[in-house]
C-alpha cells in the first residue's frame, strides 16, 4: 500500500515542539502525505496540550516536504524487557548491556550520571540527546542545551498495524514505546553509533531502554525513581570511526521510513 501511496503523492515531515516556562515540554513527528497534514497536526496539538509535565504554553508545528529519492527504509529493532526490582538494579543492568554493545564501563557511568543530574546546563534535560564517545566517554554534542534530535521518521502503515498487533499480545502497546522504537531504529542505523541509552523526562514513566545492533532494544522496566522529570538520552559514537558530520546530517536531516517490525519477545524472557 505504502509503495504506491509513495508513488502518488508527496511525503512531508510534520514536526511539533511545545514549551513551557521558556523551556522544552516535548516533541514528536510524523512522515504523512499532504492529505493526512490536517489530521496529523491536530493530534500533535492534542498532544502537546495533554503533557503529563504540564500545558504547554507555545507550540510549534514545522512542515517540510521531503525528497522521496532520499528516503532510507529500514527495520525495527527486537524488542525485549528485562524486568528488575528498582532503578539501582536498573542502572546495573544498563551498565552491563552497554558493555556488551562494546561501551566503556567508564563511559556508560559518565553517561548514567550526567542524564541522573541533568545533562543540561542548569541540571535540566536536554531537548535532545548527548553524544557520547563509547571508549572516551567525552561529550561531542555541538550545544548541550539543545544536544542532537533524531528527526524526520516513521513507521510505514502495514508496519504500524503490525507493531501494533505485537505489542498488544503482551501489554506494550503505548505511544512511548512505539515511538521510541522508530527512534532507536534511526539511531541504530546512523552510521558511527554503537549504542544508545534512554529514560524519559515523563515523571510517571520510569522504564527506560539500552538499544544496540546485536542487542535490539531492551526495556529496562526501572531506570529512574518516579516522580523524577529528568531524562535524556545518550547516542554512543565509535569515537574511530565516525564523521560527525555525517553523522548529524543522517540523524537530523534523512527521512527514515521503518518498514518492517522486529521480534517483540514477552517480558522475562531471558537475554
Ligand atoms: P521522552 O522519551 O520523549 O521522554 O524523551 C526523553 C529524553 O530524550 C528527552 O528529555 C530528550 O533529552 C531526549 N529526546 C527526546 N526526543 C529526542 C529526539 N527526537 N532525538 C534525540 N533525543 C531526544
Amino acid at each position: 500500500m505504502l509503495a504506491s501511496v509513495l508513488m502518488d503523492g508527496d511525503l512531508y515531515s510534520i514536526r511539533m515542539h511545545a514549551g513551557r516556562h521558556g523551556d522544552h515540554l516535548c516533541g514528536a513527528e510524523r512522515l504523512v502525505h499532504g492529505p493526512e497534514l490536517e489530521a496529523a497536526a491536530a493530534a500533535l496539538v492534542r498532544r502537546a496540550l495533554a503533557h503529563p509535565r504540564g500545558q504547554a504554553e507555545s507550540l510549534r508545528i514545522s512542515i517540510d516536504r521531503l525528497d522521496l529519492s532520499q528516503i532510507v527504509r529500514g527495520r525495527l529493532p527486537d524488542v525485549r524487557t528485562l524486568a528488575v526490582a528498582d532503578f539501582h538494579a536498573g542502572r546495573i543492568a544498563a551498565l552491563a548491556l552497554l558493555q556488551r554493545a562494546g561501551v566503556a564501563a567508564a563511559a556508560a557511568q559518565a553517561a548514567m550520571a550526567s542524564l541522573a543530574r541533568g545533562a543540561a546546563p542548569g541540571g535540566v534535560s536536554m531537548r535532545g540527546a548527548m553524544l557520547v564517545g563509547c571508549v572516551s566517554g567525552r561529550r561531542f554534542e555541538p550545544d548541550r542545551a539543545r544536544g542532537v534530535r533524531a528527526s524526520r521518521m516513521d513507521l510505514a502503515p502495514a508496519a504500524a498495524a503490525a507493531l501494533g498487533a505485537a505489542l498488544s499480545r503482551h501489554g506494550l502497546d503505548n505511544p512511548q514505546v512505539r515511538e521510541a522504537l522508530v527512534l532507536a531504529a534511526k539511531v541504530l542505523a546512523a552510521p558511527g553509533i554503537v549504542a544508545e541509552l534512554c529514560w524519559s523526562d515523563d515523571p510517571d514513566y520510569t522504564t527506560g531502554y539500552v538499544a544496540a545492533p546485536d542487542l535490539g532494544y531492551v526495556r529496562i522496566s526501572e531506570l529512574k525513581p518516579r516522580g523524577e522529570e529528568r531524562g535524556g538520552r545518550a547516542f554512543f559514537v565509535a569515537e574511530d570511526a565516525w564523521d560527525p558530520q555525517r553523522l548529524l546530517a543522517f540523524l537530523q536531516d534523512v527521512p527514515f521510513l521503518a518498514e518492517d517490525i522486529g521480534t517483540v519477545f514477552p517480558p522475562g524472557e531471558n537475554l
